[in-house]
């Protein structure tokens, strides 16, 4: 375990930030890292309770306390072999992740939690930094070939742990680079994406073979590759995205933030993007949702220039504290605030836009909103009511819709003839991952509807399991943990 008295001796430390003004120049990363001393000492804070509740909390399974313990040791490689053991990508996880194991950490009953997601990617870093990070070939291989469609992280996951079992994997991708949302959804100064590029190197020697520009259903048929490939597996993400259905939804200014996201990303890294550009300079912006999207927009918003950035959200602000009703070790729905929303973003809460207004050449000049409140009746769910006499109107030039998505597209199992769940996902249980059409998976945001990273890669390595118990009668690629998930 770490120290025994760490927890006693050591307060909780995060890395800090660059000063705003600094970090809003550019899109960087801004974070500034712990010395290793630090580090360790935060290691040391890990009490190695009987029953290590961040285990549950953490989607992956990863093993904390063991590589809490191993930094405090000072071992690093040992770290990283751990945390190896059950995340194929800690460098995205520990600069993304919410952290939900932090949620459920047993010091955080009535301390700060342990800092596990800042000793995780440290962990990482360390082993790229050191040459520890090594491609890891198959010793043999098993002459099956598997498609992945879809290169987020559930395809990234997917494709290294099937490759490791030996099998052929292609990974096709209708974007001209590799990375899904992780590219082209998250910003730079999240997430930098020659920290993509860098793991790509790796697995790439390590066998798998990635065709970018190539739109499954399109360019190729899913039929097509059904033949060709001995099972195929979809990640392909839920994109279809949550409109506005408003009176002034189609005046210009009203732009979908996984418009607006996307095309900064390409010019971030110099790729020529499609269609107008979409700027936020000198513009007063709004941006409607108060997700991670709408955090995302605020911070490239403000790095574009705006004159003002608002930031709506639908739901009541929430408490720094736990809510009743949430108690530990739950995820618990409280007041988050980003990094983004303290680089100049006005939150306004409890507040639904009724409609924009524009000029006479079809510009967005304002929007209408009213203040909601959500009615609860014991048994019944939630109502949202409108408070009577709250309308305002909003100058705005650029409205930003960060409103979620509604589920996967469907060309791939109109091809194949997959079923959909009722929530407009492509529909596999948990326990395989197995569509109704054999030998066709799916895992990801396109099985489980828009979610997290860590999901995604979790969902992949579960996925990769069973497709590997499919095509060889029984696999050693590992489960998550032990226990509710059956074995095959
Ligand atoms: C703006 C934004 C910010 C986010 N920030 C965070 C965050 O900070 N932390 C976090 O944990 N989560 C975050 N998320 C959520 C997270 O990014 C997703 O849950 C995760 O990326 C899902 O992974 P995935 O592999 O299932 O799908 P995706 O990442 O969506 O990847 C799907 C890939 O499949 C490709 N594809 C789809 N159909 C086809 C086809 N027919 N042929 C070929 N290719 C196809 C797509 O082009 C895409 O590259 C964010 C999401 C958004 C939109
Ligand atoms: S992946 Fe996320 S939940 Fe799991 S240990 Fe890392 S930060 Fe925690």
């Amino acid at each position: 375990m770490g120290k025994i008295t760490g927890f006693m001796e050591f307060d909780r430390k995060v890395e800090g930030y660059a000063p705003v003004e600094e970090r809003i120049k550019n899109y960087k990363e801004f974070t500034e890292p712990l010395k290793e001393s630090e580090l360790k000492n935060q290691g040391a804070r890990c009490m190695d309770c009987g029953i290590p509740f961040c285990h549950s909390g953490c989607p992956l399974g990863n093993l904390i306390p063991d590589f809490n313990d191993a930094v405090y040791q000072g071992k690093w490689q040992k770290a990283a072999k751990i945390l190896h053991s059950t995340n194929n990508f800690p460098e995205f996880t520990g600069r993304l992740c919410p952290a939900p194991c932090e949620e459920a950490c047993v010091l955080g009953i009535n301390e700060d939690p342990v800092s596990i997601e800042n000793i995780e990617k440290n962990i990482v870093e360390t082993a790229f930094k050191n040459g520890w990070i090594q491609p890891e070939p198959p010793s043999k291989r098993t002459g099956k070939k598997v498609a992945v469609i879809g290169s987020g992280p559930a395809g990234l996951a997917t494709a290294q742990q099937l490759n490791r079992a030996g099998h052929e994997v292609t990974v096709f991708e209708r974007d001209e680079k590799i990375g899904g949302l992780l590219r082209y959804g998250i910003p730079d100064f999240k997430m930098e994406k020659n920290v993509i590029d860098r793991r790509l190197k790796v697995m790439k020697k390590e066998g798998i073979e990635f065709k970018t520009g190539v739109h499954v259903g399109v360019d190729v048929t899913a039929t097509e590759l059904k033949q060709d490939f001995d099972a195929i597996v979809l990640c392909g993400g839920a994109t279809v995205r949550r409109g506005l259905p408003i009176p002034g939804s189609d005046l210009k200014g009203v732009v979908q933030a996984m418009d607006f996201l996307p095309q900064n990303n390409r010019k971030v890294d110099g790729i020529p993007y499609k269609g107008e550009e979409l700027t936020a300079k000198g513009k007063k912006v709004i941006v409607i949702g108060g997700g991670d999207t709408g955090s995302d927009c605020i911070g490239t918003s403000i790095r574009h220039g705006a004159a003002s950035v608002t930031n709506f959200e639908i739901m009541p602000m929430g408490t720094t504290e736990r809510p009743e009703g949430q108690p530990w070790p739950f995820w618990p729905m409280r007041l988050r605030t980003s990094s983004s929303h303290k680089e100049g973003a006005e939150r306004v809460f409890s507040i639904s836009t009724k409609h924009f207004n524009g000029d006479k050449d079809g510009n967005l000049k304002s929007l209408v909103t009213v203040q909601v409140e959500w009615v609860t009746t014991p048994g019944q769910r939630p109502i949202l009511k409108e408070v009577a006499g709250s309308e305002k109107e909003w100058d705005c030039d650029l409205a930003l819709l960060a409103l979620g998505f509604t589920g996967s597209e469907t060309t791939i199992a109109d091809q194949l003839g997959l079923e959909m769940d009722p929530r407009t996902n492509i529909k596999a249980s948990v326990a395989n991952y197995k569509t109704n059409v054999p030998g066709v998976f799916v895992a990801g945001d396109q099985r489980r509807g828009q979610s997290l990273i860590v999901w995604a890669i979790s969902e992949g390595r579960q996925a990769a399991h069973h497709v590997d118990a499919y095509l060889m009668g029984q696999s050693y690629l590992p489960l998550k943990g032990e226990g509710d998930l059956p074995r095959v």
